[in-house]
């Protein structure tokens, strides 16, 4: 993995690897701070196999930790940017973590957690004289490194704990062979990196989406990443539009932002094509992107666990909105019967079912779980959780996650389906369908929507709006007017959170994720 910056660095050692603020860093130079962290990594006792776990936002500092820690053999343990101290201290003793890398706008969460879990801390970005161990101070008198260490493809890089919605966050274990060949796969066949591309690097780098997408597949080829540590829609436009952005890769909610953005604004950048992932991307919401951008957009469909990407609407190619597109190389999707415990039963092409995955891109497993990956991947396929079907050419649609399917009188519900629906009413500009518990039917499908600019929503509507385009088994009973919708530091939606809200007193169970 290491690799991908230090020989990017040692062919094209002047060309901009990133822009942050009024920085411009180049591959040489950056390639040349990562050994000298990595030397003073290796003083700490990092080697092969040490698990180094980092709290660092979207900061040049994320690349140079991120490649020193695998520069070294060992193993990245990024951490979650809203993780609370109990969760971070969960992760630093789930994943075995020997040091923390700790930026210092996370120090409040993060020493507490160190502390309780003892695991020593080294920070970055803290200032001049602060009272805590600076990488930098102990970088400049440690030697660099002169180049990195030659591992096992096979031995673990990465360790991405999932969110954790049902139970604590798991370690997801990914090798050097399953990243390195998702990115080579990815530059090859399915999308279109170029050395002159400038990428919008606003998908935080801790998440698998913005770490494969936009750092390791932008840095293989040499392009320019361009950092936004905190997104922001004016923001993401305003630097796209300064720094000539052409690649847009994000995740829909940031479509949202600056498909906004654009209309407040009378720029857009030179963008040649965008990448959405993360989360199902509403098709009028794909269309009025390309419109505002005059440049083609191209979902893909992945998981943490599949190091990220399963299947994508090739670039080059025709796209098929609403659809997630046909397999990357190597990656083996199907659909299976999705209530087989313990056992794959395939069904037939067009059919739905829960879409299973093979291939080189698995993760190895997650982290002292047995028994959670042994429920997961069933005789070599891995369960997504997520509900889909693939049609005679191999083209996937997801159409919802198993988990947050709502049962409503016996009949399945499937959340993204009512979306569909909502979002085609003009005044809506984002919508959320979620089941609660309910007494009487089991399940309840509710409804948040959040009004497009300059206009104003109402409830009784929204819900005639859909009854009326909608069986009576499906639409929403109850729908609840926001200005805005719960997302996570990925920029995804947290249904989640709309369920305990509204759900019944002492009654979050069924909670969708
Ligand atoms: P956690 O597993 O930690 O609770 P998460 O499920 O969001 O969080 P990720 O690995 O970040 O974990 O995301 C994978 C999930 O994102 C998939 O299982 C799927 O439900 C959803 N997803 C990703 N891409 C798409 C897409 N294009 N359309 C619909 N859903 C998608």
């Amino acid at each position: 993995m290491a690799a991908i910056l230090a020989e990017t660095a040692r062919r094209t050692p002047d060309r901009t690897a990133l822009i942050s603020g009024d920085q411009s860093i180049a591959y040489g130079p950056l390639w040349d701070q990562t050994r000298s962290y990595a030397g003073a990594l290796a003083d700490r006792g990092v080697g092969p196999g040490t698990r180094v776990a980092m709290l660092v936002p979207n900061v040049p500092d994320f690349a140079r930790v991120y490649y020193a820690v695998l520069s070294l053999g060992a193993v990245v343990v990024p951490v979650h940017l809203l993780f609370k101290a109990g969760e971070i201290e969960h992760v630093l003793r789930d994943s075995g973590a020997s040091l923390l890398v700790l930026a210092a706008p996370a120090l409040g969460e993060g020493l507490p957690a160190a502390a309780a879990a003892g695991v020593p801390v080294v920070t970055v970005l803290a200032p001049d004289g602060a009272p805590v161990a600076r990488l930098e101070d102990e970088a400049r008198t440690s030697t660099p490194i002169r180049t990195y260490a030659s591992v096992n493809p096979l031995a673990p890089a990465t360790i991405l704990y999932t969110s954790g919605t049902t139970g604590r966050p798991k370690g997801a274990v990914s090798s050097h062979l399953a990243l390195v060949e998702q990115v080579h796969v990815a530059l090859i066949d399915s999308g279109d990196v170029q050395p002159d591309d400038v990428i919008f690097g606003g998908l935080p780098f801790f998440h698998t989406f913005g770490q494969s997408s936009v750092l390791n597949i932008g840095f293989r080829r040499g392009a320019t990443v361009l950092l936004l540590p905190r997104f922001d829609p004016d923001e993401a436009l305003a630097l796209m539009v300064r720094h000539g952005a052409t690649i847009f890769t994000a995740v829909p909610t940031m479509f949202l932002g600056v498909v906004q953005a654009a209309a407040r604004s009378n720029e857009t950048p030179p963008l040649r094509y965008a990448v959405s992932g993360g989360a199902a991307l509403p098709v009028p919401l794909l269309e009025a992107f390309e419109k505002a951008f005059g440049a083609s957009v191209h979902e893909g469909y992945g998981l943490t666990e599949t190091s990220p990407t399963v299947s994508f609407n090739y670039v080059g190619e025709p796209t098929r909105p609403g659809t997630v597109g046909r397999a990357l190389w190597g990656v083996d999707v199907e659909v299976a019967d999705p209530v087989l415990e313990g056992e794959i039963k395939l069904v037939d092409a067009g059919q739905l079912g829960e879409l299973v995955v093979r291939g080189h891109n698995l993760f190895k497993g997650y982290l002292g779980n047995p028994e959670a990956t042994a429920s997961a991947v069933v005789d070599g396929w891995f369960r997504t959780g997520d509900l889909g079907t693939k049609d005679e050419d191999g083209v996937i649609t997801v159409v919802d996650r198993k988990k947050d399917m709502i049962v409503r009188n016996g009949y399945n519900v499937y959340p993204r389906e009512v979306e569909d629906v909502i979002l085609r009413h003009p005044a809506v500009a984002q919508v959320a369908v979620f089941g609660v518990p309910d007494p009487v039917h089991g399940q309840e499908v509710h409804a948040a929507v959040v009004a497009a600019p300059g206009q104003s929503l109402n409830g009784e509507e929204i819900l005639a709006f859909t009854r009326e385009r909608i069986a009576a088994y499906k639409y929403p009973r109850v729908v609840h007017v926001r200005q805005t919708l719960p997302t996570g530091a990925s920029g995804k939606l947290l249904k989640r959170e709309l369920v305990a809200e509204h759900a019944p007193a002492g009654n979050a169970s069924g909670a969708t994720s």
